[in-house]
This record gives structure tokens, C-alpha cells and sequence, in this order.
């Protein structure tokens, strides 16, 4: 692997979410001084070369004399950034004599950026990293301290975190460091512990909401909730996640690598283990809610990937953001393409929005506080286009509920609340457990009602004869669309699932049929 006047070493790019092993080599050529680096680099790499030049002088080494060529293989992968400052330095001292492996020292993989006084530092992205060089048959990798964390949760590679380039040159040669690393870390522990608070606090008298969201948790059914400022809309959302079956440590570990590259990853180190909650503001612009960049980075719905999007003041969001939701609340990603790199984001979220339900807000407060007129309320709505409406499966119109009537709530204690809280939990996940097991049946991934597509969704979802009549009749009545009928019949199948029965009755559709009950005056175009 190394010779005289050359030296070969591993590191890794990233593409989207995933790590790529690269190979930098690096010789001293005759021929006057001059420092080269091939290959298609960007910008960055020909920036990286000044900062490997500073940091290895800054560092007390020398920089050769001589042509010093650097080349990455394979040379077509984009290699954004600057992880491949640490790997190059290293190739360039080895190259030049100034690292000597000890013998015996397996291949070592390397990245890191470095600062012009030789200091290392964190990059994005290094649990995809570490994965992929795992892959590789790379056991040993030297990288940023600042990373420390995230490497916690890749078994099975001995990661070495540095804080400077002198460091990384004592443990390329192989002199381990004293402070022995964390051992293999974790399969994500039973998450989210509800003794430990009460998720239904907050939400005390809120009981058509509760239903509602853990209906939408059950069947991963985007959910609208509508109603005055502080009826709760935000805290029910944000119970949502604590709801949610925990996630598995594949979800977990996907979940990782995304707060990973984000440069969001946990700083307790480790992977992440509760399921996402993404809180946005109306204020959010199309990059931040769908990801972008030169090199394309994940947005919110990246973010929010196995958990819940939450998005606030829906009617006051820029039209073109919204739209710009389709393509993840179809297909359950994000293909962002930009001028040179293309990257497809996961993007499989629990979409819950809330909005006030006319300018003031009061419309459904019993008091007749609202002072908007018909037509003002219809203009306020219509702020949600008719296609993205169409989508929410569950529309949810939530009161005020004043202080007095919910001290009066009886057993409004936390430890019933608690209990009340477990046993949603535990509703969800058997739900969650019945849909698996019918899709398995048929073969299908996506397993969750409000995500399953199959060309005879009345037989799949076993509809009685006796509720079909009466969901046709209902859909007849309500002029629903074509896509709201069958979003109505999923509904009733996750409300049948979440207790348990084989097929779906009236009394399901009835309940389902109530979360379709469009506001009198609000008439979505399809
Ligand atoms: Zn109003």
C-alpha cells in the first residue's frame, strides 16, 4: 500500500444520505514544486489544497518538495467538501516519510476537515460514512473528535477521534490512543417513557382531538386541525410522536444518517430513538421545507422522515411551498436535482397541519365572537389549494375549552391521564401489528392504511356489504370525490383495526364519515 514517493488511503464522499468509499493517492513526482490534485474536484477540493498546505507546515511537518500529485478515485463521484482534507494531509506525510505505519497496522480509513493551523474538524455525515466503509471491510478510522458521537453508534470499527493533525498522525502510524472508545453501542432502548410525563396533560378536554390524532398515528393519515389560537392545536401535534410505535432500529439507524448529514445528529451521541417532530412556521420557504443546496441537503420533510411533520398557520404558507409537498406525500421522497449532482432524500412523514379556521379565528367558538362573513371565510380557506385539501384524510374542528370545564373533567388527575396515554400506545401498535400482517399477506411494503395502494381497496380493506351501502350513500349525500371516498374507507379501516375487527362496519364508516364533514362552505375542486 505505501512506497517510496507514494501513498494510497481510504476515506469516504457522500451522496445524498449514503457514504461512498473513495481512494485519495498521493506521489512525489521530480520537477519543480508544485501541488496538484486530479480528478473532476470542485471548488472545495481546490480550496482543501491550501488548507492541507497551511495545517501540515502549521503542524511542525514539511510540506515535500518536488510535484506533489494528489488523485481520487473513483474520479466521477462528487467529492463536495472538505472530509478529505485529514485523509490527504496523512497521504502527503506518508508519501514523504514523515508517518511511518507501524507494521501490522490494519487499513485505516480517514476524514476530517482541517483548519489552516492544523486543527481537525467535525463533517457531516459520518455515520453514512462509518457504514459505508464498514461495508468495505474498513475497520479501523481516524476522523474529528466532534464526531465521537455518531461513530458511538457504528459496532465494529475502532474510531478514532482527533482534535488535531499531529494527533491523527500519531494514530495513522498506529499508537492508539489511551482513552479506549465506547464499546458497541445500542440498540435503541424502549423509547419514549411515559411514566416519566404526561403526554395528555396538555391536552386535557380535548377529546374528539385525541381521537383524531390517534387515529392519524394509527393509519399515518394526514391530519388538518382546525380551530381558534390556543385551543391546543400545537400540543395535540406534538403529542403525536410519544404515540407512535417506537421506532426499530432500522428506522432508527435511518433516521440517524439523516440527522447525521444534516449535522444535526444527537449530542449525547449515539442514534437518534424518538421518532421525529418538525415543528415549521408559515414563514418556511420552499428550501427549508423540501432541502437544497449546491450540494443538496435534507429539508423539514427529510427532517421529519419517520415521525411527524407539523405545520403551523397552513393558510398563511406561500401556495408554491405547498405544493411543493406533493411529491413527498405521494411517493415518500424528495428527488432534489440541482446543476451538477442529483440526491433522492427519504421523506415518509405524518403530515399534520393546523390553521385557524377564518381570518379571526373565532369561527367555531360557540360564542359568536367570529366577525368574518362568509365570503372572508371562504377566501381564507381557499389559501389551501383544493388538491392539497383533498389530501388530508382527517379534518378536525377543535374548541376552546376554558380553564373551569377542565378542572371539572372527572379523573382529570395525570396518573389517569398516564394510563389513558399507554393504552392509546398500545391501541396504535397492535393496529400497527394487524396492517403488517395484511400487507405481508399480499406482499406489500408500505403497510399502513393511509399508504397502501392496491387496485381493490374495498376487498383489501374487507368492507362489509352493509357498510359499503351505507359509505356509498354517505358519499352520495356529501358529494364526496373519488378520492375522498376512499380516503373515508381507510379511515374506517384504521378505526376497525384499532379495534380489532376483521371487517370494517357501519358504525366505522359512520365515525370515518365524520372526519370528511367539510366545513359548510368550504368546496375543494379536485
Ligand atoms: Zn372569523
Amino acid at each position: 500500500m505505501s512506497a517510496k514517493n507514494y501513498h494510497r488511503i481510504s476515506s469516504c464522499a457522500l451522496t445524498g444520505l449514503e457514504g461512498v468509499v473513495v481512494e485519495i493517492e498521493v506521489s512525489i513526482l521530480p520537477g519543480l514544486p508544485r501541488f496538484e490534485v486530479t480528478g473532476r474536484g470542485d471548488h472545495a477540493i481546490r480550496e482543501s489544497r491550501d488548507r492541507v498546505r497551511a495545517a501540515i507546515r502549521h503542524s511542525g511537518y514539511n510540506f515535500p518538495k518536488g510535484r506533489v500529485v494528489a488523485s481520487y478515485a473513483p474520479a466521477s463521484l462528487p467529492k463536495q467538501g472538505s472530509a478529505f482534507d485529514l485523509p490527504l494531509a496523512l497521504a502527503v506525510l506518508a508519501s514523504s516519510d514523515q508517518v511511518v505505519r507501524m507494521a501490522g497496522t490494519s487499513e485505516t480509513a480517514a476524514f476530517g476537515e482541517l483548519s489552516l493551523d492544523g486543527h481537525v474538524r467535525y463533517v457531516h455525515g459520518a455515520l453514512g460514512r462509518l457504514l459505508s466503509l464498514r461495508e468495505k471491510g474498513i475497520r479501523h478510522v481516524i476522523g474529528p473528535s466532534a464526531c465521537e458521537g455518531e461513530a458511538n453508534a457504528v459496532d465494529s470499527v475502532r474510531y478514532e477521534g482527533v482534535s488535531t493533525l499531529k494527533e491523527a498522525v500519531l494514530r495513522y502510524s498506529g499508537v492508539s490512543s489511551s482513552k479506549s472508545r465506547a464499546a458497541a453501542l445500542p440498540a435503541p432502548e424502549a423509547v419514549q417513557d411515559l411514566e416519566a410525563a404526561d403526554p395528555f396533560g396538555m391536552i386535557r378536554g380535548q377529546e374528539e382531538g385525541i381521537r383524531a390524532c390517534t387515529i392519524a398515528a394509527a393509519g399515518w393519515h394526514p391530519i388538518l386541525l382546525m380551530g381558534a389560537p390556543g385551543c391546543g392545536k400545537t400540543s395535540l401535534a406534538s403529542v403525536i410522536p410519544e404515540i407512535l410505535p417506537p421506532l426499530t432500529v432500522e428506522e432508527s439507524l435511518e433516521v440517524s444518517k439523516i440527522y447525521s448529514v444534516s449535522g444535526h445528529a444527537p449530542r449525547s451521541g449515539g442514534l437518534v430513538k424518538s421518532r421525529p417532530f418538525r415543528h415549521t412556521h408559515h414563514t418556511v420557504t420552499c428550501g427549508a421545507l423540501i432541502g437544497g443546496g449546491l450540494i443538496p441537503s435534507p429539508g423539514e420533510c427529510t427532517l421529519a422522515h419517520r415521525g411527524v411533520l407539523f405545520l403551523d398557520e397552513v393558510t398563511e404558507i406561500q401556495p408554491r411551498v405547498l405544493d411543493a409537498l406533493r411529491e413527498p406525500l405521494e411517493t415518500g421522497h424528495i428527488h432534489l436535482s440541482r446543476a451538477e449532482r442529483n440526491a433522492t432524500f427519504p421523506a415518509d412523514f405524518l403530515f399534520v397541519a393546523a390553521c385557524n379556521p377564518c381570518r379571526c379565528g373565532y369561527l367555531l367558538e360557540p360564542k359568536g365572537q367570529c366577525r368574518c362573513d362568509d365570503a372572508a371565510v371562504r377566501r381564507h380557506l381557499s389559501r389551501i389549494s383544493g388538491p392539497l385539501f383533498d389530501r388530508f384524510d382527517l379534518v378536525v374542528s377543535l374548541t376552546r375549552v376554558d380553564t373551569q370545564e377542565m378542572i371539572s373533567i372527572p379523573d382529570a388527575d395525570s396518573t389517569s391521564s398516564i394510563r389513558h396515554a399507554k393504552l392509546t400506545k398500545e391501541l396504535i401498535s397492535n393496529a400497527w401489528a394487524v396492517q403488517q400482517e395484511r400487507a405481508s399477506r399480499r406482499g406489500l411494503a408500505n403497510f399502513l392504511n393511509a399508504k397502501v395502494r392496491v387496485p381493490d381497496p374495498e376487498r383489501y380493506f374487507a368492507v362489509s356489504d352493509k357498510a359499503m351501502t351505507f359509505a356509498a350513500d354517505i358519499a352520495d349525500r356529501n358529494q364526496l370525490s373519488v378520492r375522498s371516498f376512499f380516503s373515508m374507507l381507510r379511515i374506517a379501516r384504521t378505526i376497525a383495526d384499532l379495534e380489532q375487527h376483521e371487517f370494517i362496519r357501519e358504525i366505522d364508516i359512520a365515525e370515518a364519515s365524520h372526519y370528511k364533514a367539510r366545513l359548510p362552505f368550504v368546496t375543494p375542486q379536485s
